[in-house]
This record gives structure tokens, sequence and C-alpha cells, in this order.
């Protein structure tokens, strides 16, 4: 199983890499962090979140529903975004137990390519843009805080620190 990065990381930092083209290799990665989005209960998840320099993200606006609607963006560019901008509270799996409402155009259009190297462009507003928007900017280095004030940013960049300094005591224990 994969593990998921939590921020402060430098490898969320970074911009990644556009794919010239999707392979067998790529497959699998997105199978993994398909299973590795669902297991941690997450409706997006982005392949620097874990430690893939690549132009790569998932999401499933229906994750936590019966019918699953699994996504894979390769290559992703945003070709349009409304101007009505509407609020949302976000979370992130590289920021466990934090959200904050988060303001973002709400229609917009997309073109990516698809795990078999087809060309697609999707039209879509709500949730699901909201989820697109959030996994573009990690392909970009960043992260959902840094749509915040810098005091709420650095509280929530504290309390990440001592939550990794505190599950890394606990890993340590485990061995
Ligand atoms: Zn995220």
């Amino acid at each position: 199983m994969l593990k998921i990065v939590y921020a402060p990381d430098p490898i969320l930092k970074k911009e990644c890499i556009s794919l010239p083209q999707v392979d067998d290799h790529h497959r699998d990665l997105i199978k993994q962090m398909y299973a590795a989005m669902y297991e941690a209960n997450g409706v997006g998840l982005a392949a620097p979140q874990v430690g893939i320099n690549k132009r790569i993200f998932i999401l499933d606006s229906n994750a936590r529903g019966e019918e699953k609607s699994p996504i894979a963006m390769i290559n992703p560019t945003l070709i349009s975004i409304d101007e009505k901008i509407v609020p949302y509270e976000e979370g992130c799996l590289s920021f466990p137990e934090h959200f904050a409402e988060i303001d973002r155009p709400d229609q917009l259009t997309i073109e990516y390519i698809d795990e078999n190297n087809e060309k697609q462009t999707l039209t879509t507003d709500g949730f699901e843009s909201r989820i697109i928007q959030h996994e573009l900017d990690h392909l970009n280095g960043i992260l959902f805080v840094d749509h915040l004030s810098r005091l709420k940013r650095d509280i929530i960049i504290r309390k990440m620190k001592k939550y990794k300094k505190e599950n890394k005591r606990s890993d340590e224990k485990k061995i």
C-alpha cells in the first residue's frame, strides 16, 4: 500500500512534471493510488502526495457513496473557469483532521489524458470541480492552506509538525 505524505514536506511544494505518455508503470501507480485514496476515505489524491513528482491525480466525487465514479487525470490543463466564486470546506489527505473554508470558482472545463492516452474534456461544477481544483493545485506545489491567511496557515502547519513528530514516535515504538 502506498504511504500518503503528510505536510509539511518538500515534495508537496514542488511543481510536477508532465508525462510524455501513459505506460503500464503509470497505470499500476494509478491503481495503487485508488487503493490508497479509498482506504483513507478520500475523494482525491495527487501523485506528489504519494511521493511521485508527476502530473497525475485521481478523484471520485462519489467515493463515499454506493456507485463509484473514479477519474484519473494525466497532464491536466484548465481550459476555462467560472467567474462565480463559492466557499466550501476543504480537507486534504496530507492534512489529516484539518478543514478550512476556501473560496474557489464554481464551474470549470479541463482537458487531460486518461489512463489509455485518450484526450478528454470535462466540464463540471460543484463538488467535483472543487476536488479537481484542489488536486490541480497539488501538481503545482500549492496546498489548500496556501489559500488561507498566513496566520491560519501557520497554525495548521504547526499542528501538523507536532502530529508528524508524534506519529513518527509511535511508528518507532511499533518496530
Ligand atoms: Zn490535498
